[in-house]
């Protein structure tokens, strides 16, 4: 099991990718653990999918280099990398039945037909294709040329498999389900897993750590209760958390956070021009030194989130029991979990704890 987890390790050390003028991935070093489910989170043109192909060595990095399993890959052909690539327009062959785009990759490599057929059905029954085996693409719903696409990543064992907004096309509900089952296929082939996707809910919800990205750098990488708990700075606590982080800048006076809304005391030494940062699920909702006026409440069944308009012009987002009898236009207590609050340096957007 050691060498299949060596085999599996990803290394990127320094790699720089500029198209024209445009520095789409700058320095990144990231070191993913074979075996492991690791996500490369980020806004649109952060630079992941780049990332993704270059491992896949569809991209070249301009500089650094990309190993795999030890070994540097930049000059090693996509083909010859060991690598299986999951795209988000699935990418199969309309012509050819559901067995035979799941064997097309065997076969690209002659590996002989009994074999094919005993890998096709493994990989098949794996992920519930087998009924579907002689049909054609266009006779199968999202969700299950999705998993044709998966399955012709499978069927080769690759040492990595890199995904890239695999999920983006089904709908939300389908979308959960997949999520558990690419857990679970993970979990039963044991390789390393990389995962592009703008989605948190993907990454929080699957992945062993998350690499954050963000214009090309990248910002934190960590376990999701990590990125979660511990954002490294502005962009991961705004980026992490729906409904996002409360970001609230004030002043340090006298030893205490200083907002026209909000007063709390710090510990430690402190820059002057500070951002607090409040979770709504932290905020304490009925009780505490504080009073606002409800701006809207929103019900989502299990709970309601309500937005306060609080001194200073901000407006504070929490997060109350379904049976709290909230409406917009009253004023209503609040405080924090002075234990669960988040603080950032104004200036380098750093965390500062
Ligand atoms: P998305 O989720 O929208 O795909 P992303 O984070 O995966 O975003 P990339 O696809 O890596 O981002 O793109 C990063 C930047 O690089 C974008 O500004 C994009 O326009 C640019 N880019 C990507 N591929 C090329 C290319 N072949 N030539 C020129 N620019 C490119």
């Amino acid at each position: 099991m050691d060498a299949r987890r060596a085999e599996g390790e990803v290394r990127f050390e320094k790699v720089r990718k500029v198209f024209g003028t445009n520095l789409v991935v700058r320095e990144l070093d990231l070191l993913i653990r074979g075996g492991e489910f690791l996500s490369l989170l980020g806004p649109s043109g952060c630079g992941k999918t780049t990332s993704l192909r270059m491992l896949a060595g569809l991209e070249f990095p301009t500089s650094g280099t990309i190993s795999i399993g030890g070994r540097v890959v930049n000059e090693v052909a996509p083909g010859a990398r060991d690598v299986a690539m999951v795209f988000q327009s699935y990418a199969l062959y309309p012509h050819m039945t559901v067995a035979e785009n799941i064997a097309y990759p065997l076969k690209k490599r002659g590996v002989p037909r009994a074999e094919r057929e005993e890998r096709v059905k493994r990989a098949a029954e794996s992920l519930h294709l087998t009924e579907l085996l002689p049909r054609k693409p266009r006779q199968l719903s999202g969700g299950q040329q999705q998993r044709v696409a998966l399955g012709r990543a499978l069927v080769r064992d690759p040492r990595v498999f890199l995904l890239d907004e695999p999920l983006s096309n089904l709908d939300a509900k389908l979308r959960a389900h997949m999520r558990a089952e690419l857990i679970e296929l993970h979990q039963r082939v044991g390789r390393t897993f990389v995962y592009v996707t703008h989605d948190q809910l993907e990454a929080m919800t699957m992945s062993d750590r998350i690499a954050v990205m963000h214009e090309g750098v990248l910002q934190q990488v960590g376990t999701p209760s990590e990125v979660y708990n511990r954002p490294a700075n502005l962009f991961v606590a705004g980026f992490i958390g729906a409904p996002t982080m409360n970001l609230l800048r004030g002043r340090a006076e006298n030893g205490a956070f200083a907002h026209p809304a909000v007063r709390v005391g710090l510990s430690g030494h402190v820059t002057p021009d500070l951002v607090l940062g409040l979770r709504p699920e932290d905020i304490v909702v009925g009780e505490g030194p504080f009073e606002s006026r409800i701006r809207l409440v929103e019900p989502h069944g299990h709970e309601q989130i309500a937005q306060l308009d609080i001194a200073g012009g901000d407006v504070l987002t929490i997060r109350a029991d379904a049976a709290l009898p909230l409406a917009a236009g009253e004023t209503l207590r609040w405080g924090v979990r002075a234990a669960r609050l988040h603080l950032f340096d104004a200036a380098s957007g750093l965390r500062l704890d």
